[in-house]
Order: structure tokens, then sequence, then C-alpha cells
């Protein structure tokens, strides 16, 4: 987000940015949610910190009104358990899952580095994993085709289910299908 955004955030008094970014009054030496109801300050007199640790450190105290400091890790936590449950209910439609990752307002960017913090592993990885695991039960547990089981997976082509699936699994879906049930029934 560039400064001129966070600031139309101020200005809209927007809360879905509450704990993505703090806002701090030069004037006052006091920092907020972008939320805050207090008097708008100047643009002049404002500037914005990633956390507010960043801002206690450049010697704000958070604001009687909105208390930032309460606020601080909780939507973090919002924000990566939402994109978890995207993930979880739309892996297999990405262009659903794009359109509602994107609905929640902060950068991508962000959001990866929130996911990261939060669950350890980068999102790509985690939605790779998914999609992976799909394929793998499909292929153990159904009688599917592999080119079904491509698309029921999310994957927009044979070609490119066989290469994601050869370079996570070492091994080509048919004959992962084909070894591990020989592995079950001998
Ligand atoms: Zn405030």
């Amino acid at each position: 987000m560039t400064d001129d955004q966070k600031w139309q955030v101020i200005l809209s008094r927007d809360d879905h940015y509450d704990g993505v970014f703090f806002v701090g009054v030069k004037s006052t030496k006091i920092f907020c949610r972008p939320s805050c109801k207090s008097k708008r300050p100047l643009r002049k007199n404002v500037l914005f910190f990633e956390n507010g640790k960043q801002a206690e450190q450049a010697g704000y105290r958070p604001c009687k009104r909105c208390r930032p400091d309460l606020l601080e890790y909780q939507p973090i936590k919002e924000i990566a358990e939402k994109v978890k449950l995207l993930f979880e209910n739309h892996f297999t439609q990405q262009k659903e899952l794009t359109k509602k990752i994107g609905q929640i307002g902060i950068t991508y960017h962000r959001m990866v580095n929130i996911f990261k913090k939060y669950y350890g592993v980068t999102p790509k990885k985690y939605y790779d994993n998914l999609k992976i695991e799909e394929a793998r039960k499909k292929l153990l547990e159904t009688n599917d085709t592999i080119i079904d089981i491509a698309y029921s997976a999310g994957f927009q082509s044979l070609s490119a289910f066989y290469k994601f699936f050869k370079k996570n699994m070492n091994l080509s879906p048919s004959k992962y299908r084909k070894e591990k049930n020989y592995g079950i029934h001998s």
C-alpha cells in the first residue's frame, strides 16, 4: 500500500485495515488504528507504522479512544485464518480463490507475509499441498481417470497436472497409482 492509499483509508475510516497498518500523529505523538473515530489529523502531521511496536519505539503512545495496543495481533490472526480457510474451500477453483483473496483488502505481498509468519509456510506451498493431497487421495481411493482427477483438483490441463505432480512426488500420477496400489494388494 502506498501512503496515499493509506491516507484514503484514514479518510474513509475503513476498519478492514485495523492491524494492517497504524497511523501516528506527529503533533500529539499518539498513534491510532486507521479507523479511529477521533478528529482526523492533518495529512502533513501523519506518518504510518507497520505495527504498534514500531510506533512505540518511535516514541508514540497508543490512543486512548481506539486502543491500537489492544488490537495489534488479532487482525493479523484473523487475516491468516481467513486466507487459510479460503484456500481450503476454494483451492480447486483458482479464479474464485483469487477473487476472494482480493476482497480481503490487503496487498498480495502483505497477505504472503502474514500467512508465512502465522503458519510457517508460504501460501503457495500450502495451496500446492492441498492440491497434491486431493490428487493423491483420488488416485488411490477412486477409479476416476487421471484427466478427471486433474480437473477436479483444479488443474487447467493434464500436462500441467503431470508436471506439478511429478515435481512434488517424483513420480507421474499413473505410476504413483500403480505403485501404491500394488503395495496395498501385495
Ligand atoms: Zn485513536
